[in-house]
């Protein structure tokens, strides 16, 4: 039976009840600021075993008067910043964040409207990003100068986007312009085009920018794809080897002639040979919320639910997506579940916020996450109500904390990058 409680309803339940298995870390119903200890780590969740880079941001204790604040005393504050505030302060929520903060949120969406809505309120002084850092530094980018761009937790980053570092990919693309040379061949199309997920830094945007390349969200990777095979013979994709995967075979790419490049491994693990033959050449990254789901799951939710419409993610792997009823993004699994006209089942392979929120907007239908375990993005989650009471009310005294800046010799190729997906529209 469909479960309408919010994630943190849900985990907290399974911990006071002793139900440690029902999900993956019981440290989870714990508040945020106990990981705020000075050292950088993604937290409990989906992501506690990926290797979290030293240079990560640390978020600071907030103030106890947060921290001890109970959940009406800090849905009171919140609304009465944001009222003070009104228009000089816009609030964006991605899919994936808890209910307890999306309730704020001016917009909801994936990373792709929240990109264009981070580009249309010129009036507001400040941009608070519900998300994670690499969200945070495309508003940064695509806002206009005057505004400040907010992350209410600094360590809510993504340890997908921390898989692709500048140095690595800078050397892999040394690598390939060895082989590849530079010169466009007969059809004008240059040997090779830099393609990056919106899940990556700044930095890495701005490479792609620098040459050639392009920013794709799950939304709009197969189009993006397409623009880049008019332009290039072959494609480097990065940090999401699922997504990449994923586009390219449903566009036809046979998998011979998609290689895993290994960072920091001489031609990233593969012989010349394979190379010269690539069409997409994948990042060897992932994402260990999507990471989780398997065939096994769904073959269990067709025995249990006959009929069952199972939809994942496709920075699921391919396998999965292979085996599912369908797959896409985000914005594609909310438009699903919504255009339903008759009582359906779904079992979806996304994020469980997402999920436990659909089940709860449409009781007409059975909505469950494939995966059993409770298990959300470890920096998502990060971001509870108490640091969100905190950003508002500075920005009520006039403090503008936890800005996200990217640097200006950043700024300019990221841009041309992203104004390059923006135009790329999702299908
Ligand atoms: S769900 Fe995965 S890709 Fe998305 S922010 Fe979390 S770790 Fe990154």
């Amino acid at each position: 039976m469909t479960t309408t409680a919010s994630v943190n309803e849900l985990i907290q339940l399974s911990v006071k009840g002793g139900k440690t298995d029902a999900t993956c870390g019981t440290s989870l119903a714990k508040g945020p600021w106990e990981f705020d200890k000075g050292v950088a780590e993604y937290g409990p969740g989906a992501s506690l075993d990926d290797h979290i880079p030293a240079n990560s941001p640390i978020q600071a204790q907030i103030p106890a008067s947060y921290r001890e604040a109970s959940d009406e005393e800090l849905d009171a504050r919140i609304r009465a910043a944001k009222e003070t505030l009104g228009d000089r302060v816009v609030i964006l929520g991605h899919f994936y964040q808890r209910e307890e903060i999306v309730q704020y949120a001016d917009y909801l969406g994936d990373s792709f409207q929240l990109a264009v809505a981070a580009t249309k309120h010129p009036e507001a002084e400040a941009i608070v990003f519900c998300g994670v850092h690499f969200m945070a530094e495309t508003a940064d980018v695509l806002s206009s100068a005057s505004q400040s761009v907010i992350l209410p937790n600094l360590a809510a980053g993504c340890s997908m986007a921390d898989m692709a570092d500048t140095l690595s990919v800078e050397d892999c693309w040394e690598q390939l312009t060895e082989i590849y040379g530079t010169e466009p061949n007969a059809e004008g199309k240059v040997p090779v085009i830099p393609v990056t997920y919106m899940n990556s830094s700044a930095a890495l945007k701005s490479f792609c920018g620098r040459n050639g390349g392009i920013v794709c969200t799950s939304s709009n990777a197969q189009t993006v794809l397409e623009w880049a095979f008019e332009r290039a013979e072959r494609v480097l994709f990065f940090p999401d080897q699922h997504l990449g995967r994923n586009t390219a075979l449903a566009m036809g790419v046979p998998l011979e002639n998609m290689p895993l490049w290994h960072g920091r491994k001489a031609l990233g693990g593969n012989d010349e040979l394979t190379l010269k033959d690539a069409k997409v050449i994948l990042w060897n990254g992932f994402c260990s919320v999507h990471k989780r789901f398997n065939v096994g799951q769904i073959e269990k939710a067709r025995k249990d639910f006959p009929g069952v419409r199972v939809i994942v993610h496709p920075e699921c792997p391919m396998d999965v997506v292979q085996a599912a009823d369908e797959y896409g993004s985000t914005d594609y699994i909310r438009r699903a579940v919504d255009g339903a006209t008759e009582p359906t089942t779904f079992a979806i392979g996304t994020e469980i916020n997402m999920v436990q929120r659909l089940a709860a907007q449409y009781p007409q239908h059975n909505i469950f996450c494939l995966d059993p375990v409770i298990c959300p993005c470890s920096t998502m989650y990060r971001i509870h109500p108490a640091y969100l009471a905190w950003v508002l009310e500075e920005l009520v005294k006039g403090n503008v904390v936890n800005q996200i800046t990217v640097a200006a010799d950043v700024q300019d190729n990221a841009k041309i990058a992203l104004e390059r997906m923006l135009a790329a529209k999702p299908q």
